[in-house]
């Protein structure tokens, strides 16, 4: 029995204790400036070196296509607006996508694509909205609050054959825990990753720029990571980073197993033991059973009928579950989702919107103390609205 149960796993997972031990190691030891000359720095720049052709193998790419950054904004920024300084033009991205690649296409005066009931990409509608003006597409390929996995393939298909001069961009931010981002992300020449998804600390992270894509640099100054991203580089982090990429790789299928599994167990006993509960994303079978397979494994979406997320994830924190309702609360009202509108979820379900994200560390007893929880604060404030 527990009486907690983290299950936020997509805003941060716990530190991987290998990675751990390399920021801990790296932090206690005589840090040198990797862009220096003396041993210390020739010892930094080794870490950072080293820490390139772990991810790049694990992204696909060359070494050299590494660009080290402070994590999945910065990376999705330097994407579009990068690319757009360098060869300015139209940008598109999905209507699902994180506000770290939204806001800057928006910002950009860039155009919006839907998304089907299921949050797949409409590549029809893609298709409508590219034209030799378009520079740069962006499409996530694992959404962060409905799991999603999008179709890079089909989508660069459609890029090549309506704007064949755009670049390709994709946030494998939410991806890289569960999927192979190296295949999946191959058409892709630009490619977003962040450490604190897959078990390394919070502030860094990479996007990968392929060989020959128009990028000019956000940041301007000592000419770090070949032009592209001025700025000392987080060497304790990236070393760290690269320790949890290597776990996550050596880990992957037995995690994707195991979470899976407990995820389906979440979902079939809040969907059995509540009236009005909605999986989102997730369509039954043939046989009613629901098919959870579009999605991450670590990924339940609920809309719960009849609550409000704000007083849910409030009683659920009493009680020592960690959720989140994937709405931003910036100005104290509940902002309802960009994503559950896009899928057409009409704003009074939405609002009963919770997302529970699973990970490396879950346990059965985490995933059965939740289910408790939840079934009995939906119950209390259900009663409360009677
Ligand atoms: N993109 C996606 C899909 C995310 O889920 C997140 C984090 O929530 C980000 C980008 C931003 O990453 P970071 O927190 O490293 O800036």
């Amino acid at each position: 029995m527990t009486d907690r149960a983290y299950l936020d796993h997509a805003a941060t997972t716990p530190l991987r204790p290998e990675a751990r031990e390399v920021l801990v190691a790296l932090l206690d030891e005589e840090a040198g400036n990797p862009s220096g000359t003396h041993r210390a720095a020739r010892t930094a720049r080794r870490v950072v070196d080293e820490a390139r052709d772990v991810v790049a193998a694990a992204l696909g790419c060359r070494p050299g296509e590494v660009v080290f950054t402070s994590g999945g904004t910065e990376s999705d920024n330097l994407a579009v607006a990068g690319v757009h300084a360098a060869q300015p033009g139209v940008v598109v991205c999905s209507a699902i996508e994180h506000h770290a690649v939204l806001d800057p296409v928006e910002a950009l005066g860039g155009r919006v694509v839907g998304v089907d009931a299921r949050g797949r990409v409409d590549l029809d509608a893609l298709a409508a909205s590219l034209d030799g003006s378009v520079v740069l597409v962006s499409v996530m390929l694992a959404n962060n609050e409905i799991g999603v996995v999008q179709d890079l393939a089909a989508v660069a298909a459609v890029v090549q054959e309506h704007a064949p001069g755009a670049v390709v961009h994709t946030d494998a931010v939410q991806a890289f825990p569960w999927l192979d981002v190296a295949e999946l992300a191959a058409p892709a020449h630009l490619v977003s990753i962040s450490a604190h998804k897959f078990g390394g600390p919070q502030g860094v992270g990479a996007l990968v720029v392929r060989t020959g894509t128009p990028l000019t640099p956000l940041q301007r100054g000592g000419g770090q990571e070949r032009g592209r991203r001025s700025g000392t580089q987080n060497v304790a982090g990236i070393g760290a980073m690269a320790a949890a990429a290597a776990a996550t790789l050596r880990d992957r299928d037995e995690v994707v197993h195991r979470v899976a599994r407990l995820r389906d167990r979440l979902g079939d006993a809040l969907t059995a033991r509540l009236d009005g509960v909605t999986e989102t994303a997730v369509p039954l079978d043939a046989d009613g059973r629901p098919d959870r397979s579009g999605k991450v494994a670590g990924s339940c979406h609920v809309c719960i009928d009849g609550v409000e997320n704000e007083a849910l994830l409030f009683l659920l924190d009493q009680q020592g579950v960690a959720a989140s309702a994937a709405s931003s609360c910036a100005s104290g009202a509940m902002d309802p989702s960009h994503v559950l509108a896009a899928l057409g979820v009409p704003r009074e379900r939405a609002q009963g919107s919770l997302r529970l994200t699973l990970g490396p560390t879950t346990t059965e007893a985490e995933v059965d103390h939740a289910v408790e929880v939840v079934v009995r604060a939906v119950e209390r404030l259900r009663g409360h609205r009677r």
